[in-house]
């Protein structure tokens, strides 16, 4: 048996508090769904049809349990997007929608913050959105519930306020592709494993945040996530 050395020292893994539990969630990778709710959909200018679902990646040392978002360089106009994540505790390709919820380890609340002003001139220029999506502290990250405890969520409400004003609502039997459905779909394309994480969408109704913004996300079942703007 040989151990394996390094030549630097290995980055540390990505972790997510676990409501309940002193052990960590150890994050492999995270998948975001976009325009997953119609209204939102038609905010951003799109049609709400039931057009195939489409998928960006945040990194996974993008998710971020603290409680502060600090507020992202070049950019003066950064959205919240309030989320469902799933987190899943294995995975494979070619997954049935009938039984992807197996997979499911638990859920949490989070937030897909988003550099809005990059994002409109990537899409304008056909380039991609990671400097809008994928940036440091984009996704703040309440503690995940796991499936055991709270089930597997198909409705209820996901509201975001803030400073004490609602600025985002909805339900999550509102959104277009469905749970499954979505681990299904992603499981054509990548082999998903235990530590993948999957942003499942926003309601509408996202919108600015500003430095000493106080953001109070929550999910019907789920451990509130409160996030300051620094
Ligand atoms: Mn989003």
């Amino acid at each position: 048996m040989t151990t394996v050395s390094y030549i630097i020292a290995p980055p540390a893994i990505p972790a997510l508090p676990v409501a309940g539990s002193d052990a960590l969630f150890p994050v492999r990778r995270v998948y975001c769904i976009g325009r997953n709710y119609a209204a939102h959909a038609i905010e951003m200018g799109h049609d709400p049809d039931r057009e195939p679902p489409f998928f960006f990646q945040k990194n996974p040392n993008n998710l971020d349990a603290s409680g502060v978002f600090p507020y992202p360089s070049r950019s003066s106009d950064v959205h919240h997007e309030i989320e469902l994540a799933v987190a899943l505790k294995s995975g494979g390709r070619d997954i049935s929608p009938s039984n992807a919820l197996d997979h499911v380890f638990g859920y949490a609340v989070a937030l897909d913050m988003t550099r809005r002003d990059r994002q409109a001139e990537a899409k304008k220029a056909g380039r991609p959105w990671d400097i809008a999506k994928a940036f440091e502290h984009s996704a703040p990250i309440g503690p995940i519930q796991s499936a055991e405890t709270v089930g597997h969520p198909s409705e209820g409400l996901i509201r975001l306020k803030v400073n004490g004003e609602q600025r985002q609502s909805g339900n999550l039997n509102q959104m277009i592709w469905k749970i499954p459905e979505m681990i299904a779909h992603l499981s054509d394309y990548f082999k998903l494993a235990a530590g993948d994480v999957i942003l499942t969408g926003t309601p509408s109704g996202v919108g600015p945040v500003q430095q000493g913004d106080t953001l109070e996300a929550s999910i019907d079942g789920l451990p509130p996530l409160t996030v300051s703007v620094i």
